[in-house]
């Protein structure tokens, strides 16, 4: 039975450690086509905001031409929390039940 030993050892390891936040971390900026003289406000309205499983998420940008400081967004409620360094928004996954 040491298969079900390792794996209560596991979930009560998982348990005791606070839930790391969800880091997100965006693909090569060369994913997106995007080209440098637009507007970051015109490229930032197309991208629909990024759906995080959790109540907070880290933005660092990425790394490319938008990279920044690691931030820490909360994300409390409905509505979509931009990143005050890049302008990505976040949101809350719907649908996930609270345990
Ligand atoms: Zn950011």
């Amino acid at each position: 039975m040491s298969f079900f030993r390792n794996l209560t050892q596991k979930i009560s390891q998982s348990l005791k450690s606070p839930a790391p936040a969800v880091r997100f971390s965006a693909p090569p900026s060369n994913a997106f086509n995007v080209r440098p003289v637009e507007p970051a406000e015109e490229m930032i309205n197309k991208v629909r905001p990024v759906e995080i499983e959790g109540s907070s998420v880290g933005c660092d940008g990425g790394n490319g031409p938008l990279g920044h400081p690691m931030v820490y967004i909360n994300l409390d409620g409905k509505e979509p929390q931009p990143c005050g360094y890049c302008g990505l928004r976040f949101v809350q996954k719907h649908g996930h039940h609270h345990h």
